[in-house]
């Protein structure tokens, strides 16, 4: 598919703009909309019916109705299995109008949304539809009059909270579990990028997915999202975003009904390369990839480069050697490999954070700009800096955009505390030759993830989240079906 033709399907499609209630599609109850603004060019989308609190209200109603009625959760895990295959066979079919949807409300490569973004949704929807009737209870070590055993059931309600970054892939690793679970679902997407969560609403009422078991509310963070994050009848916030959002939604639960939070949050991953390491090209390779690849925008973006000393020089020029192929173009381009930052107040943001960095000491290597202001839309180029300290305000907070900070040091155990000096804590990597180092330092690391002699190993089959303040809860894998499901102990006392 060249340009021109994705350009020319761009024009003619259709984005949803209406909320999935009830198993109907409807405008905000206020008939209010809000701008869905494309950061290809800064041009409106389509205007997006823009929920509140009333429409929260009708969609956890909706939930709650189906939920108690058990349409949904009586189902045979046959059945159940099936209705979500059909939904992932469904996906597929409409992958391209997926993928297309998502490169236009968030500005990343169509080539990406492609082959990355919507076929990981669909895997995510496929795999937990595999494994809900895998997971087996257990029974208790009790005295022998009696039987205890220990099940775990549907939470009831579950608010999912999404952000801009991975849109539909984020929204579906919560949806997946929680509908595999047998829960009731209100999606919240983020107002940045609401279409495929919309397309996933309708597609999961054309699968068979019951009415009301998953609602999608379009709009505000501090209207819809807030709203439902504060509703009296909602049983769990699965939420993934910033920290500052995540603390929001736990202080609505204290204020509220207590509703159960699992929190994704941010990240400043670290990326150690030490000077034994095998092949500096595949780590100076990975480094680019860890900070550029989705444009920076991604939780676990390898954003501190801590490199021992002696190398330095010779690995930071290979960095900036691999770093020139994430030269932002038009994301509707096939041979784009990066794309436009999700709008114009988080391009702002984060040369905000390029400005602050110079001034506080850092020196620029690469990059450092604003690129492709013809377009109308929001471009960064790739930006390295030298002469990081681990004190400046780009080694602390978290960009989420295409800035990477380079730090040096020049002994193991300074690379290690250099590395949990911060109060993140979701991913790491390190990269030596050496065995024994590698598993010590990896044992010494304070992120729910370590990846060794590589970066963002991602898999299904592996629990994602973070230590400290990068949040708790965790998405992938069998662990992430424990924040769906309540843990019930039933005896028996023979008589
Ligand atoms: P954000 O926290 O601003 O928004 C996330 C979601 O929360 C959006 O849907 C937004 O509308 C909603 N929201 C905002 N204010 C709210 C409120 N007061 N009440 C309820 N909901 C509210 O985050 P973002 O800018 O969309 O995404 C970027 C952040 O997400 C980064 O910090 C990134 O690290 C994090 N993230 C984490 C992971 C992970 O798995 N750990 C994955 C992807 C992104």
């Amino acid at each position: 598919m060249t340009l021109q033709k994705n350009i020319d399907r761009a024009s003619s499609i259709k984005l949803p703009t209406e909320a999935v209630i009830g198993g109907k599609l409807v405008a905000a109850k206020s008939g209010k909309t809000f701008a869905n603004v494309g950061p290809r060019d800064g041009k409106t989308l389509n205007l997006v019916a823009e929920g509140d609190a009333a429409d929260i209200d009708a969609a956890v109603a909706a939930a709650r109705a189906s939920f108690e009625d058990k349409r949904w959760r009586s189902k045979t895990p046959r059945e159940k299995k099936r209705i979500m295959f059909k939904l992932a066979e469904l996906m597929e079919r409409d992958l391209e109008e997926l993928a297309m949807l998502e490169t236009l409300d968030m500005g990343k490569p169509i080539s990406d949304t492609r082959a990355i973004d919507i076929p990981t949704a669909i895997n995510s929807i496929r795999w937990y539809a595999e494994a809900l009737d895998k997971v087996y209870g257990e029974v208790a070590t009790t005295p022998s009059e009696r039987l205890s055993f220990i099940v775990r059931e549907p939470l009831g309600v579950v608010g999912a909270i999404v952000p801009w970054n991975f849109p539909l892939h984020m929204a579906c690793w919560k949806v997946a579990p929680a509908l595999a679970a047998g829960n009731s679902i209100v999606l919240k997407p983020a107002e940045q990028s609401p279409s495929t969560a919309l397309k996933l609403g309708a597609l999961a009422l054309e699968a068979g997915v019951p009415d009301g078991v998953l609602n999608v509310v379009p709009g505000y963070g501090e209207g819809a999202g807030q709203a439902l994050a504060r509703h009296m009848d909602v049983d769990l916030i699965a939420f993934t975003g910033s920290g500052e959002v995540g603390r929001k939604l736990m202080a609505y639960s204290g204020e509220s009904n207590l509703k159960r939070v699992a929190l994704e949050l941010g990240g400043k991953s670290p990326q150690i390369v030490f000077a034994d390491a095998e092949n500096l090209d595949a780590a100076a390779e990975a480094a680019a990839w860890g900070i550029f690849f989705n444009q920076g925008e991604i939780c676990n973006a390898a954003s501190r480069l801590l490199v021992e000393e002696k190398i330095k020089d010779e690995f930071l020029a290979k960095v900036v050697e691999k770093s020139a192929k994430y030269m932002p173009g038009d994301p509707l381009d096939p041979g784009s490999v990066a794309g436009a930052i999700v709008s114009e107040a988080q391009m702002k943001r984060v040369l905000g954070y390029v400005e602050k960095a110079k001034a506080e000491g850092a020196t620029l290597a690469k990059g450092g700009n604003r690129i492709r202001t013809e377009s109308g839309g929001y471009y960064i180029e790739p930006t390295v800096f030298d002469k990081v300290a681990n004190t400046h305000t780009l080694a602390r907070e978290e960009v989420f955009g295409p800035v990477l900070g380079v730090i040096t040091f020049k002994a193991e155990e300074e690379a290690v505390r250099l590395a949990n000096d911060t109060v993140y804590g979701l991913a790491s990597g390190l990269w030596t030759a050496n065995i024994s180092r590698a598993h010590r330092v990896a044992r010494e690391l304070r992120t729910g993830l370590v990846w060794i002699n590589g970066w963002d190993a991602c898999d299904i089959t592996v629990p994602f989240g973070g230590a400290k303040q990068s949040g708790f809860g965790r998405d992938r894998s069998l662990h992430a079906l424990e924040k769906y499901t309540e843990l019930k102990g039933i005896s028996i006392t023979y008589g």
